[in-house]
């Protein structure tokens, strides 16, 4: 590719990086889709001032005032689907099926759910809680907020960062994961288009110790809310205690996917395929880890990898295609990695585990970052394969015994952002609902979302909520306002420093 695109969007309007040129590239082709220049801590500098400008005008513009710009942007939106859908595929290799059933329509209802909790904010009724004074509570825009977001969902994650932050009145400077930078900027453009005031919504592509790091450390920067691995957002929790500011992160998950013995085994076999295979498998709630108790164990393990097998991996862009390549050949070779040191360590790999070169229907894959569905068994509890975060299309099955078993394991790992358990029993179903420790207990099911419900984790998954009203809370600082209502001088209180006097 010749000319470098312009991949900053600051103060509304595209331009051009300082920094080192990167490739937008093709996963499943490896062939590159754009190349621009990345941002530096200049330019980083440059949006963070731009968002502190607008804050001065857009934290006080009404809800109402801000419902219609994200109304009109979800109308633009689902106008533009086609586009977005397209985009999202060519940059993740995403199959066009799912970047058009799941990731630009719930982008679109998050962006109309937003514009309506943007009139929606609750708190505590205002009172005279003491007798004397009349209390009330100001929720109000934490100021600029900076935040990063991964690879895999690029248009969901950034929707997730800033619907939530410009609704409450904050203004935003959005680090999309410099590989995939594309429909963040197209979602900045349709917001634009909608009346989105110039800085509200920055984007600074550019890579994580360079413009990412810059945009944490940033002093005019009031919070940062990030999306990632685990590891960098300690990095990023690190860099922002150095200021004292606030973080929000959503981090890596280690799904447990538990089968008791009187699940519906057809639901737990389907549903385990297609929760695990779900966005390749890089996808933070995706199931992991199934634990299945010993009387269906070997049916699931025979269920699952038939059904697994008859998955057709292929160009994303093909309509028979279910499971596009993964999202980079970096992210293909660590996930073959991880299976490949499963299997040294003893685990059996009941099928897939390959990088295929050719798909069903004959098209040649060995250029992309194609990796086949694979289900493991064997492993150990205490592996890499059963405690860390693979990130591809890899489900092992470990079986259990008693209740009290299974719940242990799924809770066996530093991870706990989702979670499922499978049985037809009531009381089964509560007693994981309430001790499996994760931010989402599915059950009878594993990966649903929805706008109105709250998404995040616990324990290394990190804290803080996207989607929902809680995530609007997020976004806010919470003020005390506390008024005199006796009208005296010597108020009833004072008698705790002048006495009876
Ligand atoms: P990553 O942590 O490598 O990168 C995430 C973002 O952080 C990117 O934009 C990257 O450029 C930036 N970054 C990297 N180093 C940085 C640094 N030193 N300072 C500041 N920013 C830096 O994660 P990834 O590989 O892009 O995404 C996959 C991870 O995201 C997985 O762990 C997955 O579970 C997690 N994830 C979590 C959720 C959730 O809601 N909890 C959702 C999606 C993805």
């Amino acid at each position: 590719m010749g000319e470098h695109q312009p991949m900053q969007h600051v103060d509304g309007e595209r331009r051009h990086g300082r920094g080192e040129p990167l490739v937008v590239t093709d996963p499943a082709t490896a062939a590159a889709v754009a190349t621009f220049t990345a941002a530096t801590a200049e330019d980083v500098a440059e949006a963070v001032a731009s968002a502190k400008t607008a804050l001065r005008t857009w934290a006080r513009t009404t809800p109402a005032a801000r419902a219609e710009v994200l109304n009109r942007a979800a109308v633009l939106l689902a106008g533009r689907a086609e586009e977005l859908a397209q985009a999202e595929t060519a940059q993740t290799g995403k199959s066009l099926r799912m970047a058009r059933e799941f990731d630009v329509p719930g982008t679109v209802d998050n962006t109309a759910f937003f514009a309506g909790a943007a009139r929606h904010l609750e708190g505590k009724a205002a009172a005279e809680y003491d007798g004397d004074h009349t209390s009330m509570v100001r929720r109000e825009p934490v100021g600029v907020v900076g935040s990063i977001a991964p690879w895999n969902y690029p248009l969901q994650m950034a929707a997730w960062k800033v619907l939530p932050a410009i609704a409450a009145g904050n203004t935003i400077v959005l680090k999309p994961a410099e590989t995939t930078p594309l429909t963040t900027l197209l979602f900045a453009e349709v917001l634009t288009a909608a009346g989105l005031p110039p800085g509200v919504f920055n984007v600074v592509t550019g890579t994580g110790p360079v413009a990412g790091e810059a945009l944490v450390s940033h002093p005019d920067v009031a919070m940062t809310s990030f999306t990632g691995s685990t590891a960098v957002g300690r990095r990023v929790m690190e860099l922002a205690s150095r200021r004292g500011a606030r973080v929000h992160l959503e981090l890596g998950g280690k799904a447990p996917f538990v089968v008791f013995d009187d699940a519906d085994l057809e639901a737990a076999v389907q549903g385990a395929v297609a929760a695990s295979l779900i966005n390749s498998g890089q996808d933070c709630t995706a199931a992991t880890r199934a634990y299945v108790q010993r009387p269906l164990y070997e049916a699931f393990v025979a269920g699952v990898a038939e059904v697994m097998a008859s998955v057709r991996v292929g160009p994303p862009t093909a309509e028979d295609t279910d499971m596009g390549p993964l999202a980079s050949h970096r992210q293909r070779d660590r996930v073959a990695a991880v299976v490949d040191r499963a299997r040294a360590a003893g685990a059996r790999v009941v099928t897939g585990g390959e990088a295929p070169k050719v798909s069903a229907a004959g098209d040649d894959l060995s250029a992309g970052a194609f990796y086949s569905p694979t289900l493991v068994v064997g492993a150990a509890q205490d592996s890499e394969i059963v405690q860390e975060e693979v990130f591809g299309p890899v489900l092992v099955v470990l079986p259990f015994d008693g209740d009290d078993e299974g719940v242990e394991l799924a809770n066996d790992t530093p991870y706990g952002l989702a979670a499922s358990a499978w049985t037809r029993d009531v009381f089964r179903s509560l007693r994981a609902a309430a001790e499996i420790q994760a931010g989402c207990v599915w059950v009878n099911d594993h990966v649903p979302i929805t706008s109105e419900m709250p998404h995040g984790g616990v324990k290394g998954s990190g804290f803080g909520k996207d989607m929902s009203a809680y995530s609007l809370e997020e976004y806010t600082s919470v003020k005390h306002v506390m008024l005199d209502r006796t009208g005296v001088a010597r108020k009833g209180w004072h008698r705790t420093v002048f006495g009876g006097r």
